[in-house]
């Protein structure tokens, strides 16, 4: 074999040996460049294939393609593809049979070869070729990759395209990709590919024949299926964690231990050449050295870029020395979870550690909806009900499983709709559960948490421990809480509920459907005693279908009737929703008397459906031999029950029995396709109170918790008493690196004109050379109409124009920002703080000041309690969405960045001093919005 023509490089040499078994004669890879996305309307431009064996390239064909029209500049930008490359171009007719003559009858394979197979059948050439997508088979086979485009796949096995969006060069990766997911697969224990093998059939998998090559390879296999009905073939593949308990060579917790590590010359200067000192963050460590020595509670905000995760995690390492409980650490975003334990303390344990033994030992500890039930996991996989788009994921899952170290969801790619409602359907958290495989992840998160010094939650779980009476989180004494900022919020969410009057119906429905399957099941299992109580309970049965026939239609004419309430125009909607307030006044109304008394009447007829169902549940109870099947369908039922009796609670409760100390209100979407009954805490002050009084200590730290330089709102929001206070300003030099420009003759935002020269100045904006843009909104309405403004501008100006929708990650969107030269993205709530653009932001925007809707009946609510509501609620709220907001700007101490806040009122009303105030000091601008640009450009790219 040449060298020259070898694929990959460093493959070993038993994967060569092997890889040149399976694929002894030529394959091939084609790839196809269009002028857009739909082979019905788009055309192809380019084609490229070419031919390997085994590791070697052996031939390639390329051809342009003329397509007979004018190439949109975009993707002549992207493919590097001229239209003159292309004018003189032969049809596709003239090189179709040169390339079938190519392909000949080979394997064909490509990434999501679909796409490219489409083209060519529109263009007459189809072809019956075997295939392989290793778009699909990535998504299989790495479940935890970063993503499945060829980039990310590529960027996962370290692979480089020299030219992309080029069909040879593709073609080249692609074979690249596949081969090393080829080593993958090689790599796979015969027992999982044979699992895999079977789920392949219950499929219509193209790649099938591949892994029967690769089970070829070992005829004497173990593939006894016995050992796949439970987690034990897992386990010994995956050995579990045991926590290391080494914290004796810690030094005891001092101002002095914290000086010698975080001090110019400390252990992390020599650890870290990054390590940069600041003195706000060894005075924050000090506080909180303090704090737990004296026990007092603390609350300090620490501007951005103290490092404050550092200056809480030392204190609460060294403390772990003399507390023979764990440290809790809350923080509000699954991110900030991961970046402590997945980056922050592995640095602060190497650091700390001697002679390679860990000081420390730390853990994550999630919702349970975050860990997989592998019981569950393992019924579906011996399901007899699976469906062939149910064998990917399965097998995705199931490789992972093998792999993954905790079970956790964060670890395992799943964006897809389908992926995230098979992740619903395994997830621990339906799971009342009392069994108690040795095997589940949950349980062993928890018992780990148990032996652990820093224990690492989310608020979700810190406050859903709280209301369950702590059952999830180990006793402390020590509690640290980062994102204080969103206690609130967390707490008002869980405490609170959001049903959908559908979802009794949905539930009422797959009832009966379980109860059809159980009779079925029951049929076909020879279970004599289960039969014989199934018989007996026909009655019930019948009992049940009838009460759920009359429930429906009542339940629909209810939906009915509060749409009608819904649609009076003088209640009060946002843009894409309609909102309803519940109030006491409303609650005495005929029409709410009416609809008491027509949920009264589907009230009587649940609470007789929950005592059969009940009486049912008994019969069934004493039943531990079932067989799988059986026990999946009688759990299930079971996990039914319960939803229906939460449904039935929240919604007596809504519509009956509500509350003093809570705010009701209906919602609908525009579309009116479905109410929510929604119910939130006016206050959480006693909640929030039985979580800190429960413990001895708690510190509470964020980057935005005071308005006006105090913490007033925060402490009157969650009810803090006998707190120190402590303000730790940002080291970075703001006046030097951030400019904030406001237009002064920008037109308010409630001025007809405002929309269009929002848009207009963001257009302006993206002309400054180099910038990275990001806008941030306060109504989702807006963002989508300045989206489409400058939809066209984007495109001919080659900006990448990334826009939050309700189903688009934000991580994925804030990837693609940093990746890209010139990106304008528009974002709202989501995006107002939380998210990091590390130094890539040169310009924010603020299209206006971050009030909150009036209408909103939560804040409407809340600010009733106010002799002032606007000075005392509404102005504290938004000075604090507008700190998180600009806390995006700089976030390094060399980063250089501008804000423009298009809200003139930052101006002319006299509390916009008090926004100014609230962020660190920075250069100012107030200028006519013919100026802007100038003064942006000279600032951002001519001053030093
Ligand atoms: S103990 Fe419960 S949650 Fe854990 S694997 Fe078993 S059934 Fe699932």
């Amino acid at each position: 074999m040449s060298e020259t023509n070898q694929l990959l490089q460093n493959l070993s040499t038993k994967d060569k040996r092997n890889i040149t078994k399976i694929l002894p004669n030529s394959w091939v890879t084609l790839d196809i460049e269009s002028t857009g996305l739909s082979p019905k309307t788009d055309k192809i431009i380019e084609i490229g294939a070419v031919t390997f064996t085994g590791n070697e390239l052996v031939d390639q064909f390329s051809s342009y393609i003329n397509p007979h029209r004018k190439i949109d500049p975009f993707i002549s930008r992207l493919t590097g593809i001229k239209q003159t490359n292309l004018d003189n171009a032969p049809d596709f007719s003239a090189i179709k049979q040169s390339f079938m003559d190519f392909i000949g009858t080979n394997t064909v394979i490509g990434h999501n070869i679909h796409f490219d197979l489409s083209f060519l059948n529109q263009n007459g050439l189809i072809l019956s070729n075997p295939s392989i997508d290793t778009l699909k088979l990535a998504e299989t086979i790495l479940p935890n990759c970063m993503g499945y485009s060829l980039s990310k796949i590529a960027e996962y096995f370290e692979l480089t395209n020299d030219n992309p969006h080029r069909s040879i060069s593709d073609c080249i990766l692609t074979t690249q990709v596949f081969l090393s997911l080829m080593t993958k697969l090689l790599g796979l224990d015969p027992i999982i590919l044979t699992e895999i093998k079977r789920l392949s059939e219950h499929g219509s998998w193209d790649s099938k024949f591949l892994i029967d090559k690769i089970l070829n390879l070992y005829p004497d296999a173990e593939t006894s299926k016995t050992l796949l009905t439970n987690l034990s073939a897992v386990e010994s593949i995956n050995p579990k964690i045991k926590p290391p308990l080494h914290k004796n060579l810690l030094p005891a917790l001092t101002r002095d231990s914290i000086t010698s590590i975080l001090s110019k010359n400390g252990v992390l200067s020599e650890s870290f050449p990054e390590f940069e000192f600041r003195k706000q963050q060894i005075e924050m460590a000090f506080e909180i050295t303090d704090s737990i020595k004296s026990q007092k509670n603390i609350i300090i905000e620490a501007g951005t870029g103290i490092g404050k995760s550092l200056a809480y995690l030392i204190p609460a390492f060294l403390s772990a020395k003399s507390n023979n409980k764990p440290i809790i650490i809350s923080t509000n975003t699954i991110n900030l979870q991961e970046q402590l334990i997945q980056k922050d303390i592995p640095q602060l344990v190497k650091a700390l550690s001697t002679s390679n033994i860990p000081a420390i030992s730390y853990t994550a500890l999630k919702g349970k909806s975050n860990y997989i039930c592998t019981q569950k996991f393992f019924n579906e996989l011996n399901s007899d009900d699976l469906r062939p788009e149910d064998t990917y994921i399965l097998s995705k899952i199931f490789i992972w499983l093998t792999q993954t170290q905790n079970g956790e969801r964060s670890n395992i790619n799943l964006r897809k709709k389908f992926d995230l409602e098979w992740w619903k359907k395994l997830s621990a958290e339906s799971s009342d559960c009392l069994q108690n495989h040795n095997n589940c992840f949950l349980k062993i998160s928890r018992e780990i948490a148990l032996l652990s010094d820093i224990v690492i939650v989310n608020h979700a779980l810190l406050i859903s421990d709280l209301n369950n009476k702590g059952n999830s989180i180990p006793n402390y004494n020590f509690l640290i809480i980062d994102e204080a900022q969103n206690l609130e919020n967390e707490a008002t969410r869980q405490l609170g509920f959001n049903v959908r009057l559908n979802d009794l119906s949905i539930l009422l429905e797959f009832l009966i459907s379980d109860l059809a399957k159980l009779h079925n099941e029951t049929n076909k299992h020879n279970h004599e005693n289960f039969s014989s109580i199934i018989a007996k309970n026909n009655l019930i049965f019948n009992k049940i279908k009838e009460l759920v026939s009359k429930i429906i239609p009542q339940s629909n004419l209810l939906n009915q009737q509060l749409i009608e309430m819904l649609k009076i125009p003088d209640y009060k909607t946002s843009e894409t929703t309609y909102i309803l307030r519940i109030s006491e006044e409303t609650r005495v109304t005929s029409t709410w008397e009416k609809l008491h008394s027509e949920w009264l009447n589907i009230y009587n007829y649940l609470s007789q459906l929950h005592e059969y169902l009940r009486t049912f549940e008994l019969s069934i109870q004493k039943f531990s031999d079932l067989p799988t099947p059986l026990q999946q369908i009688v759990n299930q039922l079971s996990d039914r029950c319960n939803n229906l009796e939460e449904i039935e609670h929240s919604i007596t409760n809504f519509i009956g029995n509500s509350e003093d100390n809570y705010v009701y209100w209906l919602e609908a979407h525009v579309n009116l396709n479905e109410i929510n009954f929604k119910r939130a805490p006016l206050k959480i002050t006693e909640h929030i109170n039985d979580l800190l009084l429960q413990n001895n200590t708690t510190i509470l730290t964020g980057a935005t918790l005071s308005t006006n330089e105090n913490f007033n709102h925060i402490k009157t929001q969650l009810g803090l008493n006998d707190f120190k206070e402590v303000f730790l300003g940002s080291p970075f030099n703001y006046k030097k690196n951030a400019l904030i420009i406001v237009p002064n003759d920008m037109p308010e935002p409630k001025e007809d004109n405002y929309q269009e020269i929002l848009a207009k100045m963001i257009s302006d904006a993206t002309k400054i050379n180099n910038a990275k843009i990001m806008g941030l909104f306060t109504s989702y309405s807006s963002l989508l109409k300045t989206a489409h403004t400058l939809q066209s501008f984007a495109k001919e100006n080659d900006i990448n124009l990334l826009v939050q929708k309700p189903l688009t990650s934000p991580y994925d969107l804030v990837q693609q920002f940093v990746q890209s030269t010139k990106p304008l993205l528009l974002g709202t709530s989501s995006f107002w703080e939380g998210i990091d653009l590390n130094d890539d932001l040169n310009i924010l925007i603020f299209a206006r000041l971050p009030f909150q809707p009036p209408n909103d009946p939560l804040f409407q609510a809340r600010s009733e309690l106010y002799d002032n509501p606007f000075k005392e609620y509404g102005l504290p709220q938004a000075i604090i969405k507008f700190r998180q907001g600009f806390g995006r700007l700089i976030r390094k101490q060399n980063s250089k960045g501008i804000a423009i806040i298009l809200d003139k009122r930052i101006l002319t009303r006299s509390y916009g001093k008090e926004f100014i105030k609230s962020i660190p000091k920075t250069s100012f601008s107030n200028q006519p919005i013919s100026n802007i640009h100038n003064r942006m450009d000279d600032w951002l790219n001519n001053s030093t």
